[in-house]
């Protein structure tokens, strides 16, 4: 049977043949690690060949198993990540991991961990990983994805199957999704931009079109920024993260759904606390995507202003908004272009450390407002 999962690896057409093969071969390794650079579709795939490990036809891409990989809701597959601040914690992977390596798969044949991140598991922490990367559990699969290869212990990268991923370059991804969707250059331009460039979720961004009314939403706040008063900018920040956050009702609904059907078909037996686990996972990942495809948005929008500042209309990313961006682009010096960025950056870091989106994205907002006051409106009266 063939792993149809892996058409949908758009832009990797070399590692989608290679992993199809090994898994249609029976030769697929146990552990893999994935190499490329932010964007290049790593973790896509790495899901891709969960799916090929716990679906009951080599990833089939249409099956429930299939399907709750993808969204990031089947329980035998795992997305890890440091719980530190900048590396894995010895007992992150000493008492949860590796334990839970030898619990029996819930649903499937296959127990698959996604390791992001391998670049920070430290001496440590590898150490207490080794053994069970060497020679894990029979149904036990690992993926482990780094952007960092360098910087990866030669321990860990000795024990694994080296999957190098090349970057996509844009005018590729354009290709792909005017391929695929039927989306002229600009919509393209614009959905890789505010999906950070990672292709499948420009594909995703295409053809939503709640996600293109947030893009909407964010850029007139961009716009209008100078002429905010600061209960403007207040309410602004609620309303863009009320509209990037509208994708997840569906989510919800869906979930309400099935969990509503596994009551009624399981009566009083459901075991309904693993699913709420696995819900609460997968909104919060979910979560985490919509808040940042608002930086993603607001990034393209600033670099798009120097660019067109320098007179280099052609590499914007949001063309449909180049007249707003070009009055901005007059005002803003290049430095402070680099201030607004940089405010982005922190807002990023903010939500990583757990401070509320809202307060992140008011903060942002303030701080680009900041940057955005034209110079020449100082000058002499
Ligand atoms: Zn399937």
């Amino acid at each position: 049977m063939t792993a149809c999962v892996f058409d949908d690896l758009v832009g990797q057409e070399r590692v989608a043949g290679y992993l199809r093969t090994a898994i249609e071969s029976g030769s697929a390794s146990h552990a893999y690690l994935f190499v490329g650079p932010q964007g290049s579709g790593k973790r896509t795939a790495a899901l891709l060949l969960a799916c090929a490990f716990v679906c009951d036809d080599n990833g089939c891409g249409a099956c429930p198993a299939c399907a709750r990989v993808r969204r990031g809701a089947h329980p035998d597959v795992r997305v890890i990540e440091p719980q530190g601040a900048a590396t894995y914690l010895i007992e992150q992977v000493r008492d949860e991991l590796v334990p839970d390596m030898w619990l029996a798969p819930a649903d499937g044949h296959a127990k698959v961990y996604i390791i992001e991140r391998a670049e920070a598991l430290g001496d440590a922490s590898a150490n207490a990983f080794l053994k069970s990367l060497e020679e894990p559990p029979p149904s036990v699969k690992i993926v482990l994805l780094t952007d960092d290869y360098d910087a990866v212990l030669p321990t860990i990268v000795s024990r694994c199957q080296v999957v190098r991923f090349s970057p996509v370059t844009p005018a590729r991804a354009i290709a792909v999704l005017a391929e695929r969707t039927g989306v002229g250059e600009n919509g393209a331009r614009a959905a890789l931009a505010a999906s950070s460039g990672v292709l499948p979720r420009a594909l995703e961004f295409v053809r939503s079109p709640q996600r293109a009314a947030a893009r909407d939403a964010m850029l007139a706040v961009m716009r209008d920024l100078p002429v905010m008063d600061g209960r403007d900018v207040l309410v602004s920040a609620r309303d863009v993260l009320k509209a990037v956050r509208a994708p997840l009702e569906d989510v919800k609904a869906r979930q309400e759904g099935e969990m509503r059907e596994r009551v009624e078909f399981m009566g009083r037996q459901a075991q309904v606390k693993d699913v709420e686990a696995r819900n609460k996972r997968e909104l919060t990942a979910r979560e985490r995507e919509a808040v940042s495809e608002l930086f993603a948005i607001a990034e393209s929008w600033l670099r798009d202003a120097l660019a067109s500042s320098v007179g280099a209309a052609s590499v914007m990313a949001n063309r449909d908004a180049s007249d707003d961006i070009a009055v901005a682009g007059e005002c803003m010096s290049p430095a402070a272009v680099e201030e607004a960025l940089e405010a982005v950056r922190r807002a990023r870091r903010r939500v990583s450390y757990n401070v509320s989106p809202q307060l992140a994205v008011e903060a942002m907002l303030f701080e680009i407002q900041e940057a955005r006051v034209c110079p020449r409106s100082w000058e002499s009266p």
